[in-house]
């Protein structure tokens, strides 16, 4: 949680001291200040940087940053379901592991904090519309016919904000971060069996395909994974678990997984 708190208060300060120089310079010699946004953040996590790819709803921030210069690209996306905070925690400690298992000249891994800042805050699956964001992406199955999926695809804007996630980085791999209640699994999407199954082999998770256990309309597996042919990694962690627990068992999985 630390982590997530000083990456915002300093992405506040960077807004604060981007307008200052500029306000005094007409009257007063401004000092030499144009490291100083480079400087701050990197003194917390190197060549990270957050980014506002959309808002929510309510008008949340949705942000991600990348790490490493690698030619993998990896997407990771630490929540879109607002009631499972589970994976908060893996989702602050991933830039320390990436650093330490020196994963930056293989791989460039973007990590898109939270796709649904509404739900998390308000403790709700669904946005502050009540649409469930994983129901609202432009797969072949999008069902209109239930409102809690959105009326039309990309009706709501941390769908949008996804998509524009993808599109923006053009993921060899998506993992996002879910939780599930009485079982945990690594649940896989396109082209993705082999990379699940040594997820699973090395954090004890069971493998489970989306379209053998449940149906996911207008998912973002659905929609990415079966539809754009990226493979995708859904990682169900038991529900209610503790998150530093959760971490310490998918961690190195994770590690392999983003390494490819
Ligand atoms: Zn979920």
């Amino acid at each position: 949680m630390c982590g997530a708190v000083v990456g915002l208060a300093l992405g506040v300060a960077m807004a604060g001291c981007a307008s200052a120089p500029t306000d005094a310079a007409p009257t007063a010699p401004a000092p030499p200040v144009p490291p100083a946004v480079t400087t701050v953040t990197s003194n917390s996590v190197p060549s990270a940087d957050w980014q506002m790819i959309g808002t929510s709803v309510q008008g949340r921030p949705i942000r991600m940053r990348s790490l490493g210069h690698g030619p993998r690209h990896v997407l990771f996306i630490g929540g879109i379901h607002g009631d499972e905070s589970e994976g908060a925690y893996t989702t602050e400690q991933l830039p320390d592991a990436f650093s330490q298992n020196d994963l930056g000249d293989a791989v460039t891994l973007t990590i898109l904090e939270d796709a649904n800042p509404d739900g998390r805050a308000a403790g709700t699956r669904g946005n502050a519309n009540g649409v469930d964001v994983n129901r609202n992406f432009p797969a072949s199955n999008f069902d209109a016919g239930n409102p809690v999926n959105g009326s039309t695809p990309l009706s709501q804007p941390e769908a949008v904000a996804v998509v524009a996630a993808i599109d923006r980085t053009t993921p060899n791999l998506i993992i996002v971060a879910h939780a599930w209640a009485g079982k945990q699994f690594i649940n896989f999407d396109g082209p993705a069996r082999e990379i699940a199954e040594r997820f699973s082999a090395t954090s004890g998770l069971k493998v489970e395909a989306s379209n053998e256990f449940a149906p996911t309309p207008g998912s973002l597996g659905s929609y990415a994974g079966r539809g754009r042919g990226i493979p995708l990694l859904t990682i169900e962690v038991l529900k209610g678990s503790d998150p530093k627990q959760v971490w310490d068992k998918i961690r190195p999985a994770l590690i392999e997984a983003m390494r490819g």
